[in-house]
């Protein structure tokens, strides 16, 4: 059996497929799980407070519960460049399991040097090195141009491609869903049903910017039940690495996610202005730190004078529905755009 390499948020993935581990990020279990509650439910019984983050909360369960863990050998928290419930985390899952852990740190200038230390630091512990990351990266380039390629069509072709789907392939390009191949091979299917989907795209659909962490509960098949595509998902995108740089180390010290808001959302706006969109939603979970980043967007939109119309939403627990108070909000602002 493969040995499974589990993480909180996305991390340079080549490091762990070059070391021979299958990824797994957590997010995506928890979120994917038939009854995601529970797992909030179990981690507060195990003392979480009700007011700290529900991701956070589902990715203790996850890594404690028998039923998802017994192939985890080892469990990477990210501290530096995401979030701080993810230092107590590790040492949470230290104490409780027999999972070795590991540290990895996005250097918090930005630097392209202290970026290659930090991935060879990383390739040594998981017993790789930094040359064999780098060839994996090399491999991993054609499926991430497949994964634009769909990306692409959501807004040059509207409809084509559901804000879901489009969300999901980037969504799960944290990991692969553990298996490179296995989902390029899925990618080149989708890539084959776009050709004939293109001839059906509707131009009248409203095209809206998704931006913020990805969801808990399912605002792309809401709003693409109104007549409104999610034709940009932000932070997905962010994960899948859909940007071509020379080096690894650029690429990651590229990524948004893990830097400053300001940073973040100049390249969110050059998205938002490429893709025409109608409409911007900004998701924000309750309880993280990420909320406040709405005051630094809002911010940044006027001093651009860019007048679309934004829609900050806030969500605690996981749901496979939208609430009838939130579902109103949607609505009253799908009419104004
Ligand atoms: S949603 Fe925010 S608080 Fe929760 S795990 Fe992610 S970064 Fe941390």
């Amino acid at each position: 059996m493969q040995k499974i390499a589990a993480f909180t948020t996305t991390i340079p993935v080549e490091v762990v497929l070059a070391s021979g581990y299958r990824p797994l990020d957590l997010n995506n279990i928890f979120v994917s799980d038939p009854n995601p509650s529970s797992l909030v439910e179990k981690a507060e019984f195990s003392g979480f407070a009700g007011s700290s983050c529900a991701w956070i909360k589902g990715l203790y369960s996850v890594l404690v519960s028998p039923e998802h863990n017994k192939d985890i050998d080892v469990f990477i928290a990210v501290t530096e460049g995401d979030c701080s419930n993810a230092k107590v985390l590790e040492q949470i899952v230290a104490a409780e399991t027999g999972i070795r852990t590991f540290i990895f740190n996005f250097p918090y200038f930005r630097e392209i040097d202290k970026m290659r230390s930090e991935i060879s630091r990383f390739a040594e512990f998981m017993g790789t090195d930094y040359a064999s990351c780098v060839r994996t990266w090399k491999e991993l380039s054609s499926l991430r141009r497949k994964l634009k390629i769909i990306d692409e069509t959501s807004y040059l072709y509207p409809g084509s491609v559901t804000g879901e789907e489009n969300h999901l392939f980037l969504v799960s390009s944290s990991d692969f869903c553990g298996d490179p191949q296995e989902y390029e091979a899925k990618a080149d299917d989708f890539i084959k049903e776009l050709d004939h989907r293109k001839r059906f795209a509707d131009p009248s659909r409203k095209k809206i910017a998704y931006l913020g962490v990805p969801p808990i509960v399912p605002v792309h098949a809401f709003l693409e039940e109104r007549n409104a595509t999610v034709v940009y998902n932000e932070i997905q995108r962010e994960f899948a690495m859909l940007d071509e740089y020379p080096t690894i180390e650029e690429q990651y010290t590229n990524y948004t996610y893990p830097y400053s808001a300001a940073f973040r959302f100049e390249k969110a706006i050059a998205e938002i202005k490429k893709r025409n969109v109608d409409g911007i939603i900004h998701y924000v979970q309750s309880f993280c730190h990420r909320q406040l980043e709405d005051i630094i967007l809002r911010k940044l939109l006027e001093s651009k004078g860019l007048n679309i119309p934004l829609l900050t939403l806030e969500f605690d627990k996981p749901s496979n529905k939208i609430d009838a108070r939130v579902a109103t909000r949607i609505e009253a602002f799908l009419e104004t755009i």
